[in-house]
């Protein structure tokens, strides 16, 4: 088929490289002139494992560019994968979404029969009351007899994006029209997960539904896991017995200083600000939120049992990106833990393998090392934020080590504190 990706993000690229690997041709459209040169170099703008090899083993299948009617006018299919932010009180801004969908419809005007994805998530009803009214208005066409539409969430990994996507537990595809869900069935049918076609509302909520549920249950175990650490408990033996129970399962469930990205925080606190507009009690969610901004400030507590004055102590954080395996800082718990080291005047170094251009960006004062050695090296205490395997291989002989994220190879060190064990 013949598709156009518009948003070459972590979703947008990674769905536009994995459909061209599956012989599909591919046009992605992107606002920004680099990531639309990079691609079409067959570079990809973000780290992302195998991505490279796609782009230029296929490159014959995936072009870039930023002109929409080249684009929407050579496909058959459009996804939108535009960035969702959150607004400054929590709830989704749209406006990245408002755009493409009215950019679309003016090259759709010329068009037959052509299907439009929303893949961006997006809150309950948006498909049909935001994106829908926009498609038609501007094309003057009617959704279901003149073109088609659907939501299509998208539930990937950052790290393990393009794997995630070509090895997916299940596709959603909520559809407005009977021809759509033929088409999307169609594109999708050499996947061998459960393709469950739902409402568009339907897709939607399932994608905020997951994200809410696996933030909960992170949120949850950390919780546990600050009574663990009161009781002497190693919280990961729990994890371990609450996970052979086959109701509960043992991911998600490994406590530290809590998640981040770019999805959970900002979808957990969209549905909570839609909550309150519509005045429809959000406790589980909420608590979740609350659970989690509080608990990378563990690390500091912990650390002061050692140093209780940070003033001008020179403390080496190790790991920016919020997980292993990617240079995202989206929602990073490494960002609250060095504000707070900051507003305590501690002098903070610190290392990451990808994520270090990009947390100079928001922290270009503190002190950036070349490696993880030089960082640790004349450090009065270290933190661990991520955890990067290359982390697992330091010595941290005689060093203070307060571990947010089990690196269970930095015991040895003088002094191990686990956040919650
Ligand atoms: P991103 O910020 O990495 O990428 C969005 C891209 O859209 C950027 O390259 C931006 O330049 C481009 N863009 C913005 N406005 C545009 C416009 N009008 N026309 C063309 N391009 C435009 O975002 P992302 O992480 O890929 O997320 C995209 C959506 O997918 C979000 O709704 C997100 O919640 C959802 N999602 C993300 C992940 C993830 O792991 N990142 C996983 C599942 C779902």
């Amino acid at each position: 088929m013949n598709i156009a990706i518009i948003g070459t993000g972590y979703v947008g690229l990674v769905s536009g490289a994995c459909f061209a690997k599956l012989g599909h041709r591919v046009i992605c459209v992107d606002v920004d002139n680099k990531k639309v040169e990079m691609i079409d170099n067959g570079i990809a703008p973000i780290y992302e494992e195998g991505l490279d090899e796609i782009l230029t083993t296929y490159k014959d299948n995936i072009r870039a560019t930023t002109d929409y009617a080249e684009a929407v006018q050579q496909s058959d299919i459009t996804f939108i994968c535009v960035g969702t932010p959150s607004e400054k009180d929590g709830s989704i801004d749209l406006s990245f979404v408002k755009e493409a969908a009215t950019a679309v419809a003016k090259e759709l005007k010329q068009k037959s029969w052509h299907v439009v994805v929303v893949k961006s998530t997006v809150l309950p009803g948006t498909t049909q009351h935001v994106v829908l009214p926009l498609l038609e208005k501007h094309t003057h066409q009617k959704a279901g007899k003149d073109f088609g539409l659907a939501m299509n969430p998208e539930f990937l990994r950052e790290g393990v994006a393009v794997k995630d996507f070509l090895e997916p537990d299940r596709i959603v595809i909520g559809c407005y029209d009977e021809k759509t869900k033929t088409t999307l069935q169609n594109l999708y049918k050499e996947f061998s997960c459960p393709l469950l076609a739902t409402s568009l509302s339907a897709a939607e909520m399932i994608k905020y539904a997951s994200n809410c549920f696996l933030a909960a249950k992170i949120s949850f175990i950390n919780e546990i896991g600050n009574f663990c650490k009161k009781l002497g408990i190693d919280t990961y033996e729990v994890a371990d017995g609450m996970g052979l129970d086959e109701r509960i399962q043992r991911s998600f469930l490994n406590s530290g200083i809590g998640w981040g990205g770019s999805c959970f925080g900002k979808d957990t606190r969209a549905l909570r600000a839609w909550a309150k507009k519509e005045e429809i009690p959000c406790k589980m969610v909420d608590g979740t939120i609350n659970v989690n901004e509080e608990q990378p400030l563990q690390l500091i507590k912990l650390l002061k049992k050692y140093l209780p004055v940070l003033k001008n102590k020179k403390i080496a954080v190790l790991g920016l990106a919020f997980k292993p395996d990617t240079d995202d800082i989206r929602d990073t718990r490494a960002k609250p833990i060095i504000d707070k080291l900051l507003e305590e005047k501690a002098k903070v170094q610190v290392y990451d393998p990808k994520a270090m251009d990009n947390f100079k960006k928001i922290h270009p004062n503190i002190h950036y090392c070349k490696t993880a050695q030089d960082t640790i090296k004349d450090a009065e205490a270290i933190l661990l934020t991520t955890e990067w395997a290359e982390f697992r291989k330091l010595d941290f002989t005689g060093k203070i080590v307060i571990d947010g994220r089990r690196v269970k190879e930095a015991e040895n060190a003088k002094v191990y504190e686990g956040v919650c064990w």
